[in-house]
């Protein structure tokens, strides 16, 4: 199905919006004429369904700034695309991947609960139940803030962009490592100098929290992993480190070796990523490992951590309800 607008800057906002109502539809946007593309006034969307059905809305800008334009328009075509399809949206006009950081941000500005909610109605058209899940979760979040070190603490971020293989729906920066396997120790000497930089330039400061993400540290060897984290507590004051996490996402790439060497160096918390355990998912979205062969890593994992995280993604392809509560299910058991 296709949509039209008057300008193409708004693409990747309406696209997801219009997805979000018509979700097993590809949607491709296209620019509506350009003989009213030069109208910065008002702003025109125009939507042709798979059954022939047109609808189009002309949205006026009242002086708003961008932003502010932006949210009208959305909620302009959301009305459209609710009356055409008798849908209603639980995060109303929402389309981002983290609607707490609004109810946070306002959280943070001493804005009352009612004010938060008026905001995300108004702006947004979020549901009540959403408004209420997110502010709690901002609440709970913000709690956790408040107890690190605010301005004269610092996170540390490390990124190992290299995986065993390429997920279908990977939007990381990472590479197969068979590929880059004989630069991976170059790449480690450049961590070392930010790592030096950093050190040095966050003296008069506190770390709170180590994160080593990814593409999927445990790709390196234990020869490498042992010579970045030990280069990390080398040059870093840990000692009021709250957690050390490092990603073992993928269960193809952990092995006893380099678990011993994450805990000797220290790590306090990793992550053993099934994703689904539904093993013809796993294939599909081109992860080299089966269900067995995770139950396998995590009591391995289990072994030398009990802080460990398993991500799950919800929406994969061909999984239905029942097929993402038999992966609740076996994650219970674990
Ligand atoms: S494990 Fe994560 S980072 Fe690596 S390819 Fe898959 S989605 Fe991308």
């Amino acid at each position: 199905m296709r949509i039209y607008i008057s300008d193409l800057s708004f693409s990747y906002d309406l696209h997801s919006l219009t997805k979000a109502f018509f979700q097993s539809e590809d949607v491709e946007v296209k620019e509506w004429g350009s003989e009213i593309s030069n109208i910065v006034e008002a702003f025109y969307y125009r939507v042709e369904t798979p059954d022939s059905e047109v609808r189009e809305v002309r949205v006026e800008n009242c002086g708003e700034d961008r932003p502010q334009f932006k949210n009208k328009i959305k909620r302009e075509v959301y009305i459209i695309l609710s009356e055409l399809t008798g849908k209603k949206l639980p995060w109303g006009t929402l389309t981002g991947i983290r609607p707490t950081k609004l109810p946070m941000a306002m959280i943070l500005d001493k804005k009352s609960d009612d004010e938060i909610s008026t905001f995300l109605k108004d702006t947004y058209l979020v549901t009540d139940e959403k408004i209420g899940l997110s502010t709690n979760i901002a609440k709970k979040e913000v709690g956790i803030l408040e107890s690190l070190h605010g301005d004269r603490g610092y996170s540390i971020y490390i990124g190992i962009p290299f995986c065993p293989t390429t997920c279908l729906y990977c939007s990381f920066t990472s590479n197969a490592i068979a590929k880059w396997r004989d630069r991976v120790d170059e790449y480690i000497n450049c961590l070392k100098k930010e790592i030096d930089y950093v050190s040095e330039q966050f003296a008069d400061k506190v770390i709170d929290t180590v994160y080593v993400g990814g593409g999927t540290p445990t790709t390196l060897l234990p020869y490498q992993i042992d010579e970045l984290m030990s280069y990390v507590r080398e040059k870093l004051d840990l000692s009021s480190c709250r957690e050390i996490t490092v990603e073992a996402g993928r269960p193809d790439s952990i092995t006893e070796d380099k678990l011993a060497s994450l805990l000797r160096n220290g790590v306090t918390r990793i992550s053993v990523n099934p994703q689904t355990m539904n093993d013809e998912t796993l294939k599909l979205i081109g992860r080299a490992h089966s269900v067995d062969e995770f139950r396998e890593a995590f009591f391995l994992a289990r072994k030398y951590f009990d802080n460990i995280n398993t991500d799950l993604i919800l929406g994969l392809p061909g999984e239905d309800e029942a097929k993402v509560k038999y992966t609740f299910d076996e994650i219970a058991k674990l």
